[in-house]
């Protein structure tokens, strides 16, 4: 199965694309994760791509397509993936299409008022080495500086700075939006409510993703 998680920045898809692969094995697949390691490491890539990245705009759709089309075909990806933050346009849902037809796919998108998103996002800290993501109590606090999980120097997005995440969710409404409907006329599309705890979300999420698994498995 693939599983598409469709959502605003701030929405909670890398969190719940971390618990869904420990659950259901489909490796997560993050284009703006694997996108920050290639600037953080200062690949070609990672320099074609860093200016739009600050900016909040998407990247080229062929340079995201050859990054996803690389992890899809490890074999650790043969019975599913999950995708985060891909596709991101019509144009790209096409081209995983094109990449990996035939399998099902589940589409769900997490929810949330642009008001909720905009505060999270100013509260958001990630870990540089593990990706571990932080939600601080208060915008700006500084989260005793080090990651849960492995000790490293927490850091803040630079493109969560205010007005970058007001371009990004200017982006998601323009570009990404049209997907709800894509994947509604392909019987894909389920909506989840954000709003809740962690655990509250991942188990929304795994109630649509247990019965479209079920559903394979009988034949409908
Ligand atoms: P994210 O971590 O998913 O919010 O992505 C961070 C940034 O990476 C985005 O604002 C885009 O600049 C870029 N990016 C990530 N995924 C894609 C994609 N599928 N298509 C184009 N740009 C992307």
């Amino acid at each position: 199965m693939r599983v598409i998680l469709l959502g605003a920045p701030g929405s909670g898809k890398g969190t719940q694309a971390v618990l869904i692969e420990s659950r259901y094995g489909f490796p997560k697949i993050s284009t703006g994760d694997i996108l920050r390691s290639a600037v953080q490491d200062g690949t070609p890539v990672g320099l074609k791509v860093r200016d739009l990245m600050n900016r909040g705009e998407l990247v080229g759709d062929d340079i995201v397509a050859a990054l996803v089309e690389e992890q899809i075909r490890r074999p650790e990806s043969r019975n599913g993936y999950v995708l985060d933050g891909y596709p991101r346009n019509l144009a790209q849902a096409r081209e995983i299409e094109r990449m990996d037809g035939s399998r099902p796919e589940a589409a769900l998108e997490i929810g949330l008022s642009e008001e909720i998103l905009l505060e999270r996002l100013s509260r958001r800290w990630v870990c540089p080495r593990c990706k571990t993501i932080t939600t601080q109590a208060k915008p700006g606090e500084v989260p005793g500086n080090r990651c849960p999980k492995c000790r490293e120097p927490l850091v803040q997005r630079d493109d969560d700075k205010p007005e970058v995440i007001r371009e990004r969710l200017r982006v998601y409404q323009e570009q990404t939006r049209p997907l709800r409907e894509y994947y509604a006329n392909k019987n894909a599309f389920s909506l989840i409510d954000g709003s809740g705890t962690v655990e509250g979300v991942f188990l929304l999420l795994s109630i649509v993703l247990d019965a479209r698994l079920a559903s394979r498995t009988s034949g409908h």
